[in-house]
């Protein structure tokens, strides 16, 4: 060690800290270039300060931290996926149980529509029947009347009146109501004194003023054709059929209101079990880092 040396390493400190003058940090490069032992000390001296012992056990702590964080996370993040999964696994019990009850009170609903079509069917029935025994003349004779009977008796649980009117006799009525001309259709009786004939449960009725026609628009149907009219009147008894009858035809639900709820919780099952799928494939990859 000469002198040089000696006042490289008196510099050496300020030179790592890049703290000297231009000519000492020139000086005390040349001078490192040439000797091997003020390097040696650099080297050394850097290091130290670099990775001072107690610091390097802090940095350690510190490089160790993200794992254990990491760890930390990985747990709550599997209670997570055990949360999802209950959810998913609960709505799609849940799905399938609403999905069976639904179809079976769409198959009780569709029943119920089939038994009230036979109303429909009756009235299609009993006009055309009645137009058929009239004919296109303009009187009713003796065998038509047995006949009109006839069917008054075959349908006689339901109705209490069934009449007709010569259409020239109600053409203003007729012309007002245009959708008897079309249908079989529910409406406010046409008033029975104008009736040719009226049929009650005891035969054909003579006093037609003492029918008090019903006040109940769905209890009475008219139909009509360029010759005649007809008129029916259900009894009391059958009017609820009518009445359910009407709701259900018009008012009834639509289909999809009965798989609303099925729908729902597919639909939750569908969006948790993919966000399911993916916190699994995220924790397998969090189990190859942890392992
Ligand atoms: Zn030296």
């Amino acid at each position: 060690m000469n002198d040089k040396c000696a006042i490289v390493r008196d510099l050496l400190p300020s030179y790592i800290d890049d703290i000297c003058s231009k000519e000492s940090k020139q000086f005390v490069g040349e001078h490192l270039g040439s000797c091997d032992s003020c390097r040696n000390i650099l080297n050394h001296m850097k290091s130290e300060v670099d990775f001072p012992d107690e610091l390097n056990t802090k940095e350690r702590m510190k490089a160790k931290k993200p794992f254990k964080q990491l760890s930390e996370i990985f747990k709550s993040q599997k209670k997570l996926t055990f949360y999802v999964q209950s959810l998913a696994l609960i709505s799609l019990v849940l799905g399938i149980f609403f999905l069976t009850n639904s179809i079976a009170e769409m198959k009780e609903y569709k029943q119920e529509l089939r038994k009230y079509d036979v109303v429909d069917k009756e009235k299609e029935g009993i006009t055309t029947d009645v137009f058929h025994i009239l004919g296109s003349s303009n009187s009713v004779s003796k065998q038509e009347k047995e006949q009109l009977l006839h069917i008054f008796d075959k349908y006689q649980d339901k109705l209490s009146y069934l009449s007709i009117f010569p259409a020239g006799e109600i053409e203003d009525w007729v012309e007002e109501n245009k959708s008897v001309e079309q249908e079989p259709t529910t409406i406010y009786p046409v008033d029975y004194q104008k009736a040719m004939l009226v049929i009650g449960s005891d035969g054909f009725i003579d006093r037609k003023e003492q029918i008090t026609p019903s006040d109940y628009d769905l209890g009475n149907v008219v139909m009509a054709n360029d010759k005649w009219v007809v008129q029916y009147e259900y009894k009391d008894s059958y009017e609820s059929t009518i009445e359910r009858h009407h709701q259900l035809k018009y008012y009834g639900p639509s289909y999809w209101s009965f798989f609303q709820l099925p729908i729902l919780f597919f639909i939750i099952f569908i969006v948790v079990g993919i966000i399911w799928y993916y916190l699994n494939e995220e924790n397998s990859q969090l189990n190859g880092l942890i392992d």
